[in-house]
């Protein structure tokens, strides 16, 4: 049977040596991202993604840091507890309606600080003209993953607007009003799946979300999609950084990165992850799959 946890047994247990939960620094996420995107895009086959990426998330530290910080209600807070749900849910949109003007503000400064490919420059001037109904069902796919809905070359711009709004929302969160949920393998805050794992220099390691930021522990050698303890392998590119690796799960036959900060500080999950697509083909070509897509980079739903 599941004991609901008390706030305050949830207090201790997050006050102990490994953090449960590390909610984003809202002061410096998106700028952080930016910075290692920019210097990831050195002598990369996705050179001209990567910058402009960079700048995408350039644009979202500015949105994020004109936004007053949101509160979010205690009422909320204590029902999240006692049903082990996530605080902020990705499939509940009634407190998030200012995405909206979040992307149309994002396709705007884009429009003007970049000099921008026709093709791109088009897709802003789009979304900018899409009606909010269909906004909406954009975002409905994008947050719970229904790909038959995802238009790809949309959907990072769509993406990185919601994840400005989720990310105010993790950051002003109190960690230990937080609880745990039942399935280790989705973020806490909002129910979203990791983009990747990043190993501390402390040794723990984290599943970082790929909308609200939120980094949540989970222990090593565990598959991050199917709880499998065996069978789990680790793969990279030797030429490349040994920073990010793939871990394997011979159970589910599923892969997710993992980043080790002891051999690169900087890395950055979304960052590093998106970065190195030659090691997600080297994996499917071995016949793993990807647990789940980069909120930058989507896939066709036939692809
Ligand atoms: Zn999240
Ligand atoms: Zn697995």
């Amino acid at each position: 049977m599941q004991r609901v946890l008390p706030s305050d047994e949830i207090a201790r247990s997050v006050a102990q040596p490994i953090p449960r939960l590390r909610l984003p620094d809202r002061a410096t996420v998106f700028a952080r991202r930016a910075a290692r995107l920019d210097r990831l895009a050195t002598d990369n086959p996705l050179s001209g993604y990567l910058h402009l990426m960079a700048e995408v998330s350039r644009v979202q530290q500015a949105l994020l840091d004109a936004l007053a910080p949101p509160v979010v209600a205690d009422e909320d807070l204590a029902r999240a507890a006692a049903h082990r749900m996530p605080v902020l849910p990705v499939n509940d949109h009634r407190r998030h309606r200012d995405w909206q003007a979040i992307l149309a503000q994002l396709c705007e400064r884009l429009s003007t600080s970049t000099a921008l490919p026709t093709a791109l420059s088009d897709l802003l001037t789009h979304l900018r003209q899409t009606s909010a109904v269909a906004l909406d069902e954009q975002a409905d796919g994008l947050l719970v993953g229904r790909m038959e809905r995802i238009d790809p070359a949309s959907a990072p711009f769509l993406m990185a607007a919601l994840q400005v709004c989720w990310t105010a929302m993790a950051a002003a969160l109190d960690p230990a009003r937080v609880a745990p949920l039942d399935v280790p393998g989705v973020c806490p805050v909002c129910g979203s799946l990791p983009v990747a794992s990043l190993v501390r220099g402390d040794g723990h390691r984290y599943l970082h979300c790929a909308l609200c930021a939120t980094e949540w522990h989970l222990v090593r050698a565990k598959c991050s999609h199917c709880d499998a303890v065996e069978g789990i392998a680790y793969r990279f590119i030797e030429q490349r950084s040994d920073a990010v690796r793939a871990e394997t799960c011979e159970h589910c036959r599923v892969y997710r990165k993992i980043l080790l900060q002891e051999k690169d500080q900087h890395v950055e999950a979304v960052a590093d992850d998106l970065a190195s697509v030659a090691l997600d083909v080297l994996v499917g070509e071995a016949g793993y799959h990807r647990a789940s897509a980069n909120p930058l980079l989507w896939p066709s739903a036939e692809g």
